[in-house]
């Protein structure tokens, strides 16, 4: 059995972002020169998310607008968290969106059903934060 393990860095210019990081997966999973098996990306941080989905603008507003009604920034001292800092919200919404996820390796690629797509969800930006990309199988 192979093993692979990357970091990606990010820095998000706003403090809310999504990103598809499904390109940089796949160039790992070509790095890594394994054909079957799994890869696993997650979330370094606590207040950034790894999920599956479409990646289509629209719906990436729409999740924006869930997770702020859900969980609004401000006003920041509603949060028993925030006490010298302020991003309670962005914890929890780490917690809906989830930490990780696998994804099946077949033939050397990423064994997606229609639209699936790795995105990256940042709730606390503008600084740098990391994900985890390991790959295991032969
Ligand atoms: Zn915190």
């Amino acid at each position: 059995m192979k093993s692979y393990r990357k970091e990606l860095w990010f820095t998000t210019e706003e403090r809310t972002a999504f990103i598809n990081i499904t390109p940089q997966i796949q160039d790992a999973l070509k790095e890594s020169d394994i054909k079957e098996g799994f890869v696993l990306v997650n979330a370094m941080h606590i207040t950034s998310s790894i999920f599956i989905n479409d990646d289509e603008m629209g719906l990436h507003q729409d999740f924006d607008v869930w997770l702020e009604k859900m969980s609004p920034h401000e006003p920041v001292l509603q949060y028993k968290h925030n006490i010298g800092e302020s991003n309670a919200d962005a914890h929890i919404k780490r917690q809906i969106m989830g930490r990780e996820v696998v994804v099946a390796i077949t033939d050397g690629k990423l064994d997606f059903g229609p639209f699936e797509q790795i995105l990256y969800g940042e709730f606390d930006g503008k600084r740098r934060k990391r994900v985890l990309i390991k790959i295991i199988g032969e």
